[in-house]
């Protein structure tokens, strides 16, 4: 397909001096748009913008969509509209910006729906950020930014991260699986991954800068080919980001269940920086769906990486991503998923109900499951999942977990502590806790979280920097 990689309107609109000016961003959607949403920060702090909370206060407003969820570019339009109602779009000065999925699979037609957007650019024209920026701040009207030709993976020693012992680091874009449900090939573009020395020459200005998590991105992380002669496979890579000194936890995510590969599995064993904790979307426990939907595994062939997972030195816990009421599923069909998810006892799910897309194979195809029906299913896979999910922590309780303390709950009083197998504690703490590593004993269990004490004391005391640094040096 030929798109323009910029286009630029010839109506000029007058220039406002950078300097002082402030933005705004909004994000729906995946780690990868949070992080997205990092790196466009990044890049407009480094060309003289401040960030502001409020899109009130913003001149510059940036929406960074998702078009997973059903009707998108509908709730696009209508968030636009809210923004220009609020008084947000009254100043002539202020610039709309709309980023992500919804832009590329929309582009030109967001000008002439909400002709108040200024610049529509989709992930993969990203590297080309500053350059249309610089058209916008010499006044053009209309800029675009639609290209999937790309041979880039954004990165950037700019990204403005919020997290501040969490990094996310992308090192895999785009996706060529081409399944018949997702949009993402058409928004993101065709695979690309980065160089593994630039990888890891970013890991350890992380660890060098605090962080002491790192979060390997892509969309399909674990298909990554390294570009560079080093040739590192993807488990390698995770091993050599594992050994970095001072990181404690290394997560990745999303792996795909066609390129999950035993290696991958041998990395967790031989590395305890990885996390106890693979996301390996399955999407239907049936043949016949998984057909459809172009996943190139069958329901057998997603159970042997499973035994895999579970035949590691120690305990992985498994999280999946599940769609109901996929084009010609049948009771059967869904039976199949239920049954899935006893056989291999899931730690966590996230379900969702099937509803087309535009630009993707499925999305002409005959929407055959009734509403009311995929509702029905997904409640019920819901159901069968929160038993299980009970089971499981339950299991947790009596024991002692190392939990990096994430957040703190004033009015509860209560910190929000993380596992390494992703399971969420709650406990009485501190606010100054956040960002340290300590242990905790679970005492109760519900089906999305946990509950415990503090099982050691010995740091409890100490300065909250000081206990960063002991951290980080690991
Ligand atoms: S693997 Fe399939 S579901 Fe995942 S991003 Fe690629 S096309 Fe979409």
């Amino acid at each position: 397909m030929e798109e323009p990689l910029v286009q630029i309107s010839a109506e000029p609109a007058p220039a406002a001096p950078v300097e002082g000016r402030r933005f705004y961003i909004e994000t729906f959607g995946c780690q990868m748009n949070v992080h997205d949403s990092e790196k466009v920060a990044g890049v407009l702090m480094a060309r003289g913008y401040r960030p502001v909370a409020e899109p009130e206060d913003a001149d510059l407003i940036f929406y960074n969509t998702c078009s997973i969820r059903e009707k998108a570019a509908q709730k696009v339009f209508s968030r636009l509209g809210q923004f220009r109602k609020a008084g947000a779009g009254k100043s002539s000065n202020k610039i709309f910006a709309v980023l992500g999925c919804v832009a590329q699979q929309e582009g030109e037609e967001i000008f002439e729906r909400a002709p108040h957007v200024s610049l529509v650019c989709g992930s993969a024209s990203y590297p080309k950020l500053p350059e249309l920026l610089e058209q916008l701040e010499n006044g053009s009207r209309r800029v675009m930014g639609l290209s999937l030709r790309t041979e880039d993976c954004f990165e950037t020693e700019l990204t403005r991260r919020d997290n501040r012992f969490r990094a996310y680091l992308t090192i895999i874009e785009g996706c060529d699986k081409r399944c018949s449900f997702c949009v993402v090939p058409a928004t993101r573009g065709p695979e690309r991954s980065r160089p593994s020395g630039k990888i890891l020459e970013e890991c350890r200005r992380l660890v060098d800068e605090g962080f002491t998590e790192i979060q390997l991105l892509g969309q399909t992380v674990n298909s990554y080919r390294d570009p560079s002669p080093a040739r590192l496979s993807f488990a390698e890579l995770l091993v050599r980001v594992g050994e970095i000194r001072g990181l404690r936890r290394v997560r990745f995510t999303t792996s795909h269940p066609r390129d999950f590969t035993p290696d991958i599995v041998q990395a967790l064993d031989a590395c305890p920086t990885l996390c106890d904790h693979v996301h390996l979307p399955v999407q239907s426990g049936s043949n016949a769906v998984l057909r459809r939907m172009a996943r190139g595994y069958t329901r057998e062939e997603y159970l042997e990486k499973i035994d895999c997972i579970r035949a590691a030195k120690r305990a992985i816990s498994i999280s999946t991503d599940i769609i109901v009421g996929f084009c010609g599923e049948t009771v059967d069909d869904f039976e199949q998923t239920l049954a899935l998810l006893d056989r291999v006892g899931y730690d966590q799910v996230f379900s969702f109900k099937y509803s087309p897309r535009p630009k993707t194979a499925a999305g002409g195809w005959v929407d055959s499951v009734p509403e009311e029906e995929k509702g029905r299913r997904l409640v019920s896979l819901q159901e069968r999942q929160r038993q299980i999910q009970i089971l499981r922590n339950q299991a947790c309780v009596g024991k002692e977990y190392e939990v990096l303390v994430e957040a703190y709950q004033p009015k509860l009083g209560q910190a929000v502590g993380r596992t390494t197998s992703n399971r969420i504690i709650n406990f009485p703490g501190r606010p100054e806790w956040v960002g340290t590593y300590m242990n905790v004993r679970v005492t109760s269990a519900g089906p999305n979280s946990l509950v415990g004490e503090r099982a050691d004391n010995a740091e409890a005391d100490a300065p909250p920097a000081s206990r960063l640094r002991v951290a980080a040096q690991g």
